[in-house]
């Protein structure tokens, strides 16, 4: 690993990041001011950026309010014009995704090259629905019982009020991506944004409402999650909640108990495949990225990657000749190949999991160290090997920029490895031949799986729902049901005559012979 050459005023705070911009965001916060506010800091610098309001349950109580009378207003605008709204959102987001990306990397650490493609994420989610949205929230003709005297209508109507609580990996991305669906379909949405990162989608969230979003529908709450979440569950009427498995547990029980739905993307502990047939130029630098970008905070980064015994020396020394050589700083220029991780306390996280690895037997390939050196919350890329599943690294989730290589001999034995954790979130196999490559992603137990990528082709892949198995989520974002969940679908069926059960004067067995043998006729008609 070196560290990237600095070039001068690189590590100077980004000129928009003014104190007036922080004091217009920070003022959209649902807070009476009653608690006391979180010091939000400058990653790279460990110095306070601003103080961010935090809301109190009657804070929430009240966003929720205004949420409401605001949604009865925006479900009863037609879709066409809701959706005009976005398509101004979209070249707004793009427009201004240079000062989105001075946001995202003052108050996440990550690099600038990261946060760019992060400020992608919501104008791409934004055209896949542009197009879709008008047909999927049309009502639908289904047949009814009877043919032509009876027919229903499926008619989809928004939840309401949606909850989203956020993490920090991709704040911008995870505060406005899941919200858009939502708001097209005719919702008001409350999000709670992690505190280390709420700058970044409050100010996606000013440039929707400059797009002709009506004031008052997209509401922000500011808080540490067990105090804010109770009451935002309690409020809401559908969560969306992405975040670590262990507070998607605590999630879905609340939201069990109200009987309202949920979607929770949660962690995992993804496996890559590594067949015998691999270009090793290609591999190596989609994997560089798969393993350590984002510096590893990606739900969907690869931790493990099972190598074939034939080429294991190869494979793992051409990666690590890869990852030793990654320019690793903090710059708020495009340099840098490695950024930081969010906080000292996730990079304590990080250590502990290779230092256990380590007192547990396994070797550190290359990396393993926190870098104060270059800022409060470096570490290096790492390779480890000889992990095994009694060490933290070797069963959860580490979340950082560390990897485990580990060898098979036959591809069964890989799939086996790959599918024994508890998680199934995003899985990757790499082969020069696909149909090879297609036949083990159909045996890996994952929700994602990408072929010859890492992560991302899955992740942009917006047609396609994507979510978690097994401990790595309930439901799916993307694709048709990424919306569809934020509504209802109500049956409104029509009968045009009373024609259902016998004819005046007819026995009630004649009747019976003749609806059973209009069923079969129905069936043989192909009309239902
Ligand atoms: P986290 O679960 O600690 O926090 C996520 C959010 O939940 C934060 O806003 C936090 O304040 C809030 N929260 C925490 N406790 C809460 C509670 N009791 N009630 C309500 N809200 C609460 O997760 P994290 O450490 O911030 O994020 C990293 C995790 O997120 C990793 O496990 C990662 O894999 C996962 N993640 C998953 C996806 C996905 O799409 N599957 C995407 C990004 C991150």
């Amino acid at each position: 690993m070196t560290v990237a050459p600095q070039r001068p005023g690189a590590l100077t705070r980004p000129a928009s990041v003014t104190p007036e911009l922080l004091a217009r965001l920070t003022a959209r916060v649902a807070s009476d001011g009653s608690r006391t506010p979180w010091a939000l800091t400058e990653v790279y610098t460990g110095e306070t950026l601003v103080e961010l309001p935090q809301s109190t349950p009657s804070d929430i109580e009240r966003a929720f309010a205004e949420a409401r009378a605001a949604q009865v207003r925006w479900a009863a605008t037609p879709v066409k014009q809701r959706l005009e709204v976005f398509k101004r959102a979209h070249t707004l987001l793009i427009d201004n995704a240079q000062r989105t990306a001075d946001l995202i990397q003052v108050e996440s650490g990550k690099n600038r090259r990261m946060a760019i493609e992060e400020t992608c994420d919501p104008p791409m989610v934004m055209s896949y629905y542009l197009k879709r949205a008008k047909k999927l929230l049309a009502p639908k003709k289904h047949g009814g019982p009877v043919p032509i005297v009876s027919g229903s209508t499926e008619v989809r109507v928004p939840k309401g009020v949606v909850g989203i609580i956020a993490p920090w990996n991709f704040p911008f991305a995870t505060g406005l991506s899941d919200a858009i669906p939502a708001l097209i379909a005719g919702n008001a949405v409350v999000v709670k944004p992690d505190n280390k990162t709420a700058l970044s989608p409050l100010y996606g969230i000013s440039l929707l409402e400059e797009a002709g979003l009506p004031k008052g529908l997209f509401q922000v709450v500011c808080g540490e999650g067990p105090d804010v979440g109770p009451t935002l569950i309690d409020n809401a009427d559908y969560v969306m909640f992405t975040g670590s498995t262990a507070t998607g547990r605590v999630i879905g029980e609340r939201a069990g108990r109200n009987l309202i739905g949920c979607c929770l993307e949660l962690g995992g502990k993804n496996p890559m495949i590594v067949l015998d047939d691999v270009n090793v130029e290609e591999w190596v630098e989609g994997t560089t990225f798969g393993v350590f970008g984002n510096t590893g905070q990606i739900c969907m980064h690869i931790e493990r990657i099972y190598l074939p015994e034939s080429r294991y020396d190869e494979l793992k020394s051409a990666f690590v000749t890869r990852a030793a050589n990654l320019e690793i700083g903090a710059a708020y220029d495009f340099g840098p190949e490695i950024g930081s991780l969010v906080s000292p306390d996730h990079r304590d996280r990080v250590a502990s999991h290779v230092e256990d690895a380590v007192a547990k037997g396994a070797t550190v390939l290359t990396g393993g160290r926190a870098r104060p050196d270059i800022g409060p919350a470096f570490f290096e890329p790492t390779v480890l090997e000889g992990v095994t599943k009694d060490m933290l690294a070797g069963h959860t989730e580490t979340f950082g920029p560390v990897v485990s290589l580990y060898s098979y001999r036959t591809v069964d034995e890989a799939i086996h490895l790959a599918n024994d954790t508890d998680y199934g979130l995003n899985a990757s196999v790499w082969s020069g031949d696909l149909a090879r490559a297609e036949a083990v992603a159909a045996r890996i137990e994952s929700g994602n799986v990408n072929i010859n990528d890492a992560l991302a082709t899955a992740y942009a892949s917006k047609g396609s729902p994507s979510g978690g198995v097994k401990k790595s989520g309930v439901g799916a974002r993307h694709g048709d049901q990424g919306l569809l969940k934020y509504t209802d679908a109500k049956n409104v069926a029509v009968l045009k005559k009373q024609v259902m059960g016998p004819r005046p004067g007819q026995a009630y067995d004649a009747y019976v012979k003749q609806m059973l043998s209009s069923l079969k006729l129905m069936r043989r008609l192909r009309v239902r």
